[in-house]
């Protein structure tokens, strides 16, 4: 496992970490402990490029000024992205849709500080702290699983999130049709992946509501938690996770959850001995699951420059 166990609180002059999710509507920036708690947070609305960094480096300065050194930097961020740590390019983004951003490495503007910096997807952030701290707590395996505008899966798998040169693109796997469904779906890569049928975008444009406002008996509920129960089945037929975190705007709605285990135990018929369908659970630390899961990232940068030094 890469991660010791919580070391300590930041108050009593433990280390302290920064942490930034980068998102497409908002970015947040924390300082914080070992223990996964926030001690300051700030957040700016995502513009450009450089309004945006200007304020969260800013917002770093000050509280650097304010309390004290960090001893590392975790970056939790929208994707696509270049997550490899031995590569020159980690913090690249990829063909965003936000196109401002695209090429843009993430990861130089906080070079200045000079101490060890991770970065990995929000996500996979997101699955990490989940899985430290969260509801996945105790398990080998977790994945987490967004639902909100767009829908993104991480995974913490033995300890390890799963990345690379790329990363998981879960939002994007493909899922079969509902029968009463006829929405051509809002991927504009793929039309009807999983993001392009159930994100909030999704139901958004096929019924002008957010699904927790759809009558209790609007089929929407049951068409959309058929997907995310699919979504389910295809993770732990190809991760094996112990646990999967749902985290999201749309996941709140009333009902959801429980529809979601309803389903996957059909579509499931008792074949995944390991995992039933109560291992399907809500997330804890949402809605800062991912600045969070940039305190573990940091830690674990910290980690790995120690053991490479
Ligand atoms: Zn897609």
């Amino acid at each position: 496992m890469d991660l010791p166990p919580p070391s300590g609180n930041a108050a009593t002059g433990a280390l302290r970490f920064a942490a930034i999710e980068a998102g497409g509507t908002k970015f947040n920036v924390g300082i914080g402990g070992s223990d996964g708690k926030l001690e300051a947070s700030g957040q700016f609305a995502t513009r450009s490029p450089d309004e945006t960094l200007s304020a969260v480096i800013a917002w770093l300065d000050e509280a650097v000024a304010r309390s004290g050194a960090i001893a590392a930097i975790g970056i939790a961020t929208f994707g696509p992205v270049d997550t490899d740590g031995s590569s020159p390019g980690l913090g690249r983004l990829g063909p965003t849709p936000k196109l401002a951003w695209r090429g843009l490495n993430l990861a130089s503007p906080f070079r200045r500080y000079d101490v060890p910096l991770g970065l990995d997807t929000d996500v996979n952030g997101a699955a990490l702290a989940e899985w430290r701290w969260g509801a996945a707590q105790g398990s080998k395996r977790a994945c987490y699983l967004t639902v909100g505008t767009g829908i993104g899966g991480g995974a913490v798998l033995e300890g390890r999130m799963l990345s690379g040169r790329s990363h998981p693109e879960m939002g994007h796997m493909f899922v079969r049709r509902h029968p009463q469904d006829d929405f051509p779906g809002t991927c504009p890569a793929h039309g009807d992946c999983l993001e392009g049928l159930a994100s909030g975008d999704a139901i958004k444009a096929r019924w002008k509501a957010a699904l927790s406002t759809l009558d209790a008996g609007h089929p929407g509920h049951e068409i959309v938690a058929g997907y995310l129960a699919q979504a389910c089945v295809n993770i732990v037929a190809t991760l094996a996770p112990e646990r999967i975190v749902l985290g999201g705007g749309v996941i709140a709605a009333r009902g959801l959850l429980a529809m979601i285990q309803d389903q996957f135990d059909r579509l499931a018929n008792d074949y995944f001995s390991g995992f039933r369908a109560t291992d399907i659970v809500l997330a804890n630390l949402f809605p800062v699951s991912g600045l969070i899961g940039g305190l573990a990232i940091a830690e674990m940068a910290l980690n790995q420059a120690a053991a490479t030094a």
